[in-house]
């Protein structure tokens, strides 16, 4: 949760709907792992929001969350079955009887399964109900079987209608089809892990809950993503006032050693390096693509082979392109106000924040179309009144190249590209709406 812990979209989900949700009158107990580097213990950060952090300094108290150099910590199922055992005892020790224990992904996927086992017959959570979602289908939380007993459950809930997937334990299975209720991040990522192609051999159990699946967007913190105050940004700016936006790619362009030249088009990546981006097909387009008069800055951070693949990309095009390998806050504001463009050329995408971000930043996003990216992008060539980027669709590596000369002619058209950029700004993509959908649901599920 921001801003405690990052290391993608939920942290940004985490930190946004809550206090979203209590400006409506929602009373909510966050609940977390105390990570390296969390100092307090239990607190109230917002009207009607605590927060409560999970202390074991042996599980927590490492340098990265999930996993380091060498692949995800192998204690990972015993450090989050602990979590989450933990995080209901703490919501009966500090005495807030929830009505809907909200988790999320795999890490929290046991909660709604503890809740129906371990914690069937007490009567402090007859009334609470569950409600898991799912932020990406790709992770699953699956571990050998030979762990089993770690989940001190009883051994025949190790079976097809429980934990077992293909001989392993697999814990988001097991929420699926423990949790009361479900959701995911877009209304077409909700129909798309239903298919062999997204459901990641999930698909069977989540057609089998389809009907208590619910997809709702992610918005994005209105108070960490807004060009008008941000101060890490070299000039804040406005729709009404996007000259600001120009010195912030002409500052972007000087301190990474680019030519500082307002009309090249100004491409950027901000992302996890892990193959659902679509960094293959970017790395096999990349020569064509940035042999053009065009500039492109990416800043990643991920797995081992796609840093390789961006250093040799940066290596054979040093003249116009910048490339950063790791996690950085600051950079990533700095390259969403100072770029034309934002690629997301994701093979999936539950939701995604980078696209909403840019749009708020009149930086315009191209994307292919799937799950969140199709429900929030409207090509411009398709839409001229109501488009704000481009996409394309399919998985070929031309149909994005295609669409990156597509969006160069767009750039030179000045007319046609500052209205592209004003559509996205003016754009509402905060928590209103969305915390709004979730308080329905809460409601409609604490009364089911
Ligand atoms: P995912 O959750 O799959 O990583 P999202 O688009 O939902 O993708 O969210 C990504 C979030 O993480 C955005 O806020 C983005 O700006 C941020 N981010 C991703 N990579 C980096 C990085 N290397 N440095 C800084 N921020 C990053």
């Amino acid at each position: 949760m921001e801003p405690f812990a990052k290391t993608g979209g939920l942290a940004d989900v985490a930190g946004a709907l809550p206090l979203a949700l209590g400006r409506l009158g929602v009373e909510i107990m966050i609940v977390m792992p105390r990570y390296r580097g969390i100092p307090s213990q239990q607190k109230k950060i917002a009207e009607n929001v605590s927060i409560h952090f999970i202390k074991h300094e042996v599980f927590f108290n490492r340098a990265s969350l999930y996993g380091n150099k060498n692949g995800d910590y192998p204690d990972n199922l015993e450090r989050f079955a602990f979590f989450s055992h933990a995080a209901l005892l703490a919501a009966k020790k500090a005495k807030f009887k929830p009505d809907v224990v909200h988790v999320n992904d795999w890490q929290t996927a046991l909660g709604p399964v503890f809740l129906k086992t371990k914690f069937l017959n007490d009567p402090f959570f007859q009334k609470t109900k569950s409600f898991l979602t799912i932020h990406n289908m790709a992770y699953q939380g699956i571990f050998p079987r030979r762990l089993y007993e770690v989940l001190e459950l009883d051994p025949a809930l190790f079976s097809m209608g429980g934990f077992e997937f293909y001989g392993r334990i697999n814990l988001l299975k097991a929420g699926i089809l423990f949790a009361d209720a479900l959701g995911t991040v877009s209304p077409a990522y909700a129909q798309e892990i239903q298919t062999k192609e997204f459901g990641f051999g999930l698909e069977k159990v989540v057609q089998r809950r389809a009907s208590h699946f619910t997809g709702i967007l992610n918005g994005i913190d209105t108070k960490v993503w807004n060009p008008k105050k941000d101060s890490w940004i070299e000039a804040r700016y406005s729709d009404a006032n996007l000259e600001g936006k120009a010195l912030n790619k002409a500052a972007l362009q000087r301190s990474l050693g680019l030519e500082i030249d307002p009309g090249i088009p100004f491409f950027g990546m901000v992302t996890r390096l892990a193959e659902q981006k679509g960094l293959e097909d970017f790395a096999e387009i990349a020569d064509d693509f940035l042999s053009q008069k065009v500039q492109f800055v990416l800043l990643g951070d991920g797995d081992g082979v796609y840093h390789t693949t961006f250093r040799n990309i940066g290596a054979r095009h040093p003249k116009n392109t910048s490339i950063h390998l790791g996690f950085n806050a600051k950079e990533a504001h700095q390259i969403y106000a100072g770029c034309d463009f934002l690629l997301m050329p994701s093979l999936f995408e539950p939701c995604g924040l980078g696209q909403l971000i840019s749009l708020k930043y009149g930086t315009v996003p191209i994307v292919r179309q799937t799950g969140g990216l199709a429900d929030t992008i409207i090509d411009c060539d398709a839409d001229a009144e109501n488009g704000n980027g481009l996409s394309f669709s399919g998985r070929f590596s031309k149909a994005f190249f295609q669409t990156l000369n597509r969006s160069i002619k767009v750039y030179k058209d000045k007319q046609r590209f500052r209205k592209l950029q004003k559509t996205g700004m003016r754009a509402d993509f905060s928590w209103k709406h969305s915390a709004q959908a979730y308080k329905q649901l809460y409601q409609r599920l604490a009364r089911s």
